[in-house]
């Protein structure tokens, strides 16, 4: 998952460096107003902690569905259809994905 804003003069994607996995932990770790540099287009500006928003981490799962096919590739060899088992596991990455990107786009903070 990846949290970003957009640039308020170009629309760019800002994105931004956290751990925070929820709004509030955003809000904690960075205080209301994050202050971003936009790379697009060089401006500045602060962003209220809800201007923000949660994206799936495509790439993350574009690999996981990579590994997951080289595991059923190789799984499959050895074990025959039972080995389709292991494509599972980047539908269930992709589901958490999806999962954590929800929770943190419907929680937004009061604003004062
Ligand atoms: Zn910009």
């Amino acid at each position: 998952m990846k949290i970003v804003t957009h640039c308020n003069s170009c629309k760019a994607d800002i994105k931004i460096k956290t751990s925070a996995s929820t709004r509030p932990d955003l809000q904690m770790e960075k205080g209301d107003e994050i202050k971003v540099d936009c790379l697009n287009c060089g401006n500045t500006e602060n962003k209220h902690v809800n201007d923000f928003k949660a994206e799936p981490n495509q790439k993350l799962i574009l690999i996981s569905v990579g590994l997951g096919i080289v595991a059923t590739a190789i799984l499959w060899n050895f074990y025959g259809a039972i080995g389709t088992i292991s494509i599972s596991i980047p539908l269930l990455f992709w589901k958490q994905q999806i999962n954590a990107t929800k929770a943190f786009n419907s929680y937004m903070i009061r604003r004062r």
